[in-house]
């Protein structure tokens, strides 16, 4: 390389591909291009060995460290606008940092399969035009079509080129039916049209380029572009106007307002209301001023296909276009939906996790609804990224407010609040409801139980059914009972490839292990000694049964993942609790997700005493807050709830404190024991997991590199241990932990450390993941 010819260099694009290499490749711009007319944020296509690849540009350069003969040239350029934006790249940059995950991973983590494999992020825009007989007959036979069709005819005449479907509409509002007729005697014919839509930056792109409305199947209705005539606004907004907002309480309309005043600058609000307070009603006030101000929305939820309601909520108060990504979506839903946030055609976005990387121009609120729910967290993959945390680094990068919603926030959104860094807003019980329901415990070691139901909860039941009153009862469990045993010799049914028992479900006659999915046809008599077997324990199925039993005449549903499998048999077991059908409901964590059920005065919490004494620091947090949102679902309108939680341990002090204060004493106390333990959020912590084939491999991994971590004084490493369930799915599994009382260490640790793992992984055969802020540690 020569001093004298840099000048005339075209300079080199960084490119970050879906791979897992941490730094990106140099590739010189194509022919005729300079690098800066590759916008960062843009996709390419580039030689990679000798297959080509589909990657992001990342960085410009001016001069590449490879020589020139190793430089290869960008094949292809796929975005003539960028794909992601400034502020967009912003998070995912700070996405790849923080969780020390590559790059090019997490730009194609963003991305929708059909985006990652090269598709145009502008839809092919169709255009009606004139066919050649079409032409002839405006000139003689069209004379007697009617009137319609002739209006149509001599329009599409006008525009030899074609028009699309947005544009025939302004002016010819009724034009399908003639459309459909002409299109039939071949006068007129629909192609893909040949705009240059894709090279205009997404605001200033002509309305054409946007996807016709009927084919926008998962998205409401757009509302008038602005540039339609009036007369056509005036129409839409008749059709279109938002059902009438209803009268907000004190508390909501205060919520409200200080969430509005906060517009166009950071502040993170923790807006806590128990079920049924009207936290909703505040996002969609909130939401519905953003759209106003011509900004967008994105709201993040754990789950859509157990709120379709939420969905159609948004949908019809909001006057505005809505995108639902969640992982239920086919690669086309989830590609249209893309693109309808990306051009602004969408202005909310209603999605789960993987939504917060949504591309949304002008973004000017961010909603997270029961923000501690655990699927926030990315479990499974590669990068474990937390949605949650991350709305609010975006939150933070773009300088607009973030609402987080709960009845029972996360102790490090509490711990927030204490330290001033979030705003709270309460939501008290609206004055029509009934008062909080009073929380009471069954010893389960005084009463006598039957199928797992306690003498004082059979009562309870018959006494809330004689009022009319609904009853649910939680079993955090699915499945018959969690053990078959021989009483013979002790044999228990195990998974072939875990540390597990298989569950037994009678209904379908099975043997099923809740961990690795394998199924096994049920047993009748024992493996071993050929005794009969026995099933010990509850689950779900079990309790139903034994519930139909004691109440033969009381309809009963059971609401878990083997009743409510689809969406559609999801729907019909929430219609008939909802319309009262159900007298009784057993059900799982599903329950608590979701829907409000008004009727239920009575809950019934089963197996509290399973959070209670487990080895993860975090599990009394997760079970305060269930037996809180289960809780949640008790007391009618006007209707004092009741709840009643069986233990065989009632002195606990995480259940003395629920019973005493609620929540708020549970979080207090919990907080003080997090603070003497310097765990989060009083530290920081990230977690090595390792797996192997072997039972000691992942072990010796982990202790192989817990010996090359950097010394740093205030860094420490605890372990490397097996997983409390060492082997699943024929895998042995086991952890180090990584432990830092400040962020800064901890980071510049791992950024020292990781590099070395990937060849020390290769040799001990293992595979291993870097989890930070892990929310599970077992
Ligand atoms: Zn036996
Ligand atoms: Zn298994």
């Amino acid at each position: 390389m020569t001093v004298d010819n840099d000048a005339a260099k075209p300079g080199v694009l960084r490119v970050a591909i879906n791979a897992p290499l941490f730094t990106p490749f140099d590739y010189l711009p194509p022919a005729q291009l300079l690098n800066s007319a590759v916008g960062i944020g843009s996709r390419v296509r580039v030689p990679v060995g000798r297959r080509s690849a589909i990657g992001v540009v990342v960085g410009h350069a001016d001069q590449s460290t490879l020589s020139d003969s190793a430089l290869k040239m960008v094949r292809e350029v796929l975005d003539t606008t960028p794909l992601f934006d400034r502020s967009l790249m912003q998070l995912l940059r700070w996405t790849a940092d923080y969780y020390h995950h590559p790059l090019g991973e997490v730009l194609a983590m963003a991305l929708p399969k059909a985006l990652r494999q090269g598709a145009s992020i502008t839809p092919p825009v169709m255009l009606w035009r004139l066919s050649a007989a079409g032409r002839q007959a405006l000139e003689g036979a069209a004379a007697r079509r009617p009137s319609q069709q002739l209006s149509l005819l001599r329009l599409l005449a006008a525009a030899p080129a074609g028009l699309p479907a947005t544009d025939i509409a302004a002016q010819r509002p009724a034009w399908r039916a003639a459309a459909r007729l002409l299109r039939k005697r071949g006068w007129i014919e629909c192609l893909q049209g040949q705009t240059a839509a894709g090279a205009l930056p997404p605001s200033l792109a002509p309305l054409s380029s946007l996807a016709p409305l009927s084919s926008l199947s998962s998205l409401a209705p757009l509302p008038a572009p602005p540039s339609a005539p009036p007369a056509v606004q005036q129409q839409r907004a008749v059709q279109e106007r938002t059902p009438g907002a209803p009268e907000l309480t004190p508390a909501q309309r205060a919520a409200v307002a200080a969430i509005d005043a906060a517009a166009s600058d950071y502040v993170a609000f923790v807006l806590q209301g128990a079920t049924g307070s009207g936290k909703t009603e505040v996002y969609l006030q909130c939401a519905e001023r953003s759209v106003a101000r011509g900004q967008s929305v994105l709201i993040l939820v754990p789950e859509i296909g157990l709120t379709p309601q939420l969905v159609e909520r948004f949908r019809q108060r909001l006057n505005t276009s809505l995108a639902v990504l969640h992982s239920g979506l086919s690669d086309a839903e989830r590609l249209r939906a893309w693109r309808a946030a990306y051009s602004g055609a969408a202005r909310v976005v209603l999605g789960t996790r993987s939504a917060v990387f949504a591309p949304l121009p002008e973004l000017g609120l961010i909603v997270v609804d029961e923000e501690h729910d655990s699927s926030f967290k990315q479990q499974d993959g590669g990068c474990r990224y937390s949605a949650r945390d991350l709305a609010v680094v975006r939150a933070q990068q773009n300088r607009l407010p973030i609402v987080l919603g709960s009845a029972t926030p996360a102790l490090e959104s509490l711990h927030n609040l204490h330290r001033g860094r979030y705003r709270a807003l309460l939501l008290p019980r609206r004055q029509d409801q009934s008062e909080a329901p009073r929380l009471a415990l069954v010893d389960l070691r005084a009463h006598a139980v039957r199928h797992g139901l306690s003498t004082p909860v059979i009562d309870a039941i018959r006494r809330h059914l004689a009022e009319r009153g609904q009853v649910l009862v939680f079993i955090n469990r699915r499945g018959y009972a969690p053990t078959l045993l021989c009483t013979a010799c002790g044999w228990i049914a195990p998974c072939r490839a875990c540390d597990a028992r298989l569950t037994v479900h009678r209904g379908s006659e099975q043997l099923r292990c809740h961990h690795c999915g394998a199924v096994e046809a049920l047993p009748q008599r024992c493996a071993r000694c050929g005794f009969t077997v026995k099933a010990v324990g509850q689950g779900t199925e079990r309790i139903e049964e034994a519930l139909h039993e004691l109440f033969p005449d009381e309809p009963l549903v059971r609401l878990d993942r083997d009743t409510a499998a689809s969406a559609g048999e999801l729907q019909s077991i929430f219609h008939s609790v909802l319309s009262g059908q159900a007298r009784i409901v057993v059900g799982t964590q599903m329950v608590t997700k979701g829907h409000h059920f008004p009727g239920i005065c009575l809950v019934v919490v089963l197996n509290a005493d399973q959070g209670l004494f487990s080895t993860d620091f975090r599990a009394a947090e997760r079970l305060a807050q269930t037996i809180v949102q289960v809780a949640g679902r008790a007391g009618r309108e006007r209707i004092r709830g009741e709840v009643l939680i069986q233990t065989e341990c009632p002195q606990h002090p995480l259940l003395q404190s629920l019973l005493a204060g609620g929540y708020e004493a549970f979080a207090t106390a919990a907080l003080e024991e997090r603070r003497a333990a310097h765990w989060p959020p009083f530290g920081r912590l990230a977690l090595l997991r390792a797996s192997s084939l072997s039972s000691e491999g992942a072990l010796q991994f982990l202790a192989a590199a817990r010996a090359r971590a950097p010394a740093l004084q205030s860094v420490r490493l605890l372990g490397p241990v097996a997983a409390a369930m060492a082997r699943r799915a024929g895998r042995y599994y086991a952890q180090l932990l990584i432990e830092c009382s400040e962020r800064g260490p901890l980071h510049r640790c791992i950024d020292l450390w990781l590099p070395q793992l990937a060849s020390l992984a290769r040799e001990h055969r293992v595979r291993y993941v870097l989890d930070v802020d892990p929310l599970e540690i077992q």
